[in-house]
């Protein structure tokens, strides 16, 4: 295996790092469509960050303590006028919200951004944690539209790599919660802990897939192609197709 290059926060969402390890997010990439993991990997397909995803990094950055950093990234948080774009008023109203919750604040209050790598089923993982608490529990704030989305999300994968990563790191077994906030009118929050159990199938349900997403990332078998995503609609060429299929739902 190749020297792997030490992570930090400069590096660490660099494409080198990317083709280096494994991550959570590039494994949730290769189960929506391994040509787009593929392309994103090359540096070829950078897709842009939604509103959505921004409303969440701005609260994220603010609890990092790297909100102006952010900020100076995004001038688009600002109108002409200068004021805060209305999406982001709304993330002010969670910080604020969240600020105010005792219990929210204390899973809150571990170290921030802590980044981990270690080697997990043969292959080099990295991670980077919300909150970390040593001895006690590994915690990540999610602004989300609504609690009932939340599993859609598959938040399950993440505990599941990011416990397996603390324990190989340091030998300690914590448990996962999400600090979840809501985009609501009005604003709710909740501490949602995913049990062992769940965890524990996500774990195995990662082992499976994991040996040939590693071969697709090394070229030793060609990616899937979804045909559905932004990815593939970017790429693929126009088809001559029968007007019927579209009706057929
Ligand atoms: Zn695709």
């Amino acid at each position: 295996m190749k020297r792997k290059r030490k992570l930090n926060q400069n590096n660490y969402y660099s494409a080198e790092a990317d083709r280096q390890f494994f991550s959570v997010s590039q494994y949730k990439d290769f189960m929506k469509c391994e040509a787009m993991a593929m392309a994103k990997i090359r540096g070829e397909y950078k897709p842009e960050m939604t509103k959505a995803m921004l409303t969440g990094s701005f609260v994220d950055s603010y609890f990092e303590g790297t909100l102006d950093a952010f900020i100076k990234e995004h001038p688009a948080v600002f109108t002409r006028k200068q004021e805060l774009r209305s999406e982001f008023k709304k993330a002010n109203e969670i910080i604020a919200r969240i600020q105010g919750d005792e219990t929210f604040m204390r899973f809150m209050s571990g170290e921030k951004q802590r980044i981990m790598t270690f080697e997990l089923f043969g292959l080099p993982w990295k991670m980077k944690m919300d909150s970390y608490l040593p001895g006690i529990c590994i915690t990540d704030l999610k602004v989300v539209q609504k609690f009932r989305t939340l599993p859609l999300w598959r938040y399950e994968l993440q505990g599941a790599v990011y416990q397996k990563g603390v324990e190989l790191v340091t030998g300690e077994h914590l448990p996962f919660y999400l600090a979840v906030a809501t985009k609501e009118r009005t604003i709710d929050l909740d501490i949602f802990q995913i049990t062992q159990p769940v965890l524990d199938i996500a774990l195995r349900e990662i082992e499976q897939n994991i040996e040939h997403y590693a071969r697709v990332k090394e070229g030793q078998e060609e990616p899937v192609y979804c045909g559905k995503c932004d990815y593939c609609k970017s790429v693929k060429d126009a088809r001559i197709r029968n007007y019927s299929e579209l009706l057929e739902g």
